[in-house]
């Protein structure tokens, strides 16, 4: 595959050209919590404000059929992205918190039961844990977590254990865990889920951003994600849904736009996927998702996951061949572009705070995964995420930032003898 030719792509990206207040160059490393966006969708959603915004649907009148025409041209997109079978398995949300917590709330709600099972992985990011504790609360039911292993890895025969062990009426679990950087067998995990009489929902957030989604060669029942992580809006996320399942789940929130027929008595409900869009949806962020997803299938997916990997495995070894440094997550064979990692001695806020002197922006903390740092015995990590518009010198910008961290809060063993010796 051709690599992706970096120093054009940076161009289309105004922010990475400017300076951090510590007056160096902006090395924007927070991928994971949110990347950049280009200039094509900052102008695909100008361009819509500036000349043919309006609400959609409803209106008669010139500007609202083009907006309509554009709202719906980005679900066309979005579908195409996804290879959803149709456009009526695309419903816009405000991201993937959004999405889950329909799916709870609807399908959930009709499908879950008293002591029915949940199962997620012990890796899941708070959107998908918190909705399902929520449900518990409504329905009774239970939800139940599948370990990691001291490689930080979740084998296929754990997974079938705690399937046949659980019987769970769902299975849902992040494509690849926003924290260790690991990247799941999506297919194979869908498979299984399927074969234990599961339904399965796929938290897509990190994976749409990295590598090619196929709903349908996945075959899983729900796949969510956020614009915001593509380099699209934030405001605007995507629920995938067979379209069966949508059909048969009640709508969650009610009001405009998804109604055929509202009376005095009651209502009945429009067809998919307004049935799932009540409410003026989120136009012109659609406008710039669907600029977003072009933008990046232009590019390529593959050619977009190969450079995220080189960048990622010179950040994991670099990391790994610092002294007191303890990288959060597997091998780099297993991982995309994302490294969380703990120095000793030295919080993570620390870190965060040296990094950003340096123009590095990481992240620190737990970043939505407070069970899965529970269960490593961590209270918080940093994290930087690399992207399609980062370089190998700025992971070299990173990784001296890193041991120079190390050199003022943990001073080494040499260091701290020379000092004694002083004293
Ligand atoms: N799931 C995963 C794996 C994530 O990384 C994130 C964002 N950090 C979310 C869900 C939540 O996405 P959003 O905040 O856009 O709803």
């Amino acid at each position: 595959i051709a690599p992706l030719e970096v120093e054009a792509i940076r161009r289309d990206f105004p922010v990475l050209e400017r300076d951090t207040d510590s007056g160096h160059r902006l090395v924007y490393f927070d991928n994971a919590a949110s990347t950049q966006r280009p200039v094509a969708v900052i102008e695909a959603m100008n361009d819509c404000y500036r000349h043919y915004y309006s609400n959609v649907h409803r209106g008669i009148h010139t500007l609202s059929e083009e907006s309509t025409r554009a709202y719906e041209a980005a679900r066309q997109i979005t579908a195409d992205f996804l290879n959803a079978a149709s456009t009526r398995e695309v419903i816009f949300a405000a991201g993937t918190t959004a999405a889950i917590n329909t799916v709870a709330r609807s399908w959930g709600d009709a499908n879950i039961g008293k002591g029915d099972v949940i199962l997620l992985l012990i890796s899941e990011h708070h959107a998908n844990i918190v909705p399902w504790h929520q449900l518990a609360e409504r329905t009774g039911c239970v939800v139940k977590f599948v370990p990691i292993d001291d490689e930080f890895l979740i084998r296929d025969e754990v997974i079938t254990k705690h399937l046949a062990e659980h019987q769970p009426k769902l299975f849902a679990f992040g494509a690849a865990s926003n924290t260790l950087g690991t990247e799941y067998p999506v297919q194979r995990w869908t498979q299984m889920g399927h074969d234990a009489g599961a339904t399965v929902l796929v938290d897509a957030a990190q994976a749409a951003p990295h590598w090619a989604i196929d709903v349908q060669a996945w075959d899983a029942d729900f796949v969510v994600f956020s614009g915001h992580k593509v380099c699209g809006p934030t405001g605007i996320g995507v629920l995938y849904g067979k379209e069966a399942l949508l059909e048969a789940a009640p709508p969650f929130l009610g009001g405009g736009g998804m109604i055929s027929r509202v009376t005095v008595d009651g209502f009945t409900t429009h067809e998919l996927p307004e049935k799932f869009e009540a409410g003026t949806p989120p136009i012109v962020e659609a406008v710039g998702l669907g600029a977003a997803l072009t933008y990046l299938q232009n590019l390529g997916m593959d050619r977009i996951h190969q450079h995220e990997q080189r960048l990622g495995t010179r950040c994991d070894q670099g990391l790994r061949e610092i002294e007191g440094v303890r990288v959060i997550g597997p091998q780099p064979e297993h991982k995309g572009g994302i490294n969380s990692f703990v120095i000793q001695g030295v919080h993570s806020h620390d870190v965060s705070q040296f990094l950003d002197g340096r123009g590095v922006a990481v992240r620190a903390g737990h970043h939505c995964t407070m069970p899965l740092h529970d269960a490593l015995g961590v209270t918080a990590t940093a994290r930087a995420s690399c992207y399609l518009y980062n370089t190998e010198d700025e992971v070299d910008v990173f990784l001296q930032a890193v041991r120079d961290v190390r050199a003022k809060f943990a001073p080494t063993g040499r260091r701290r003898r020379r000092r004694s010796e002083t004293s």
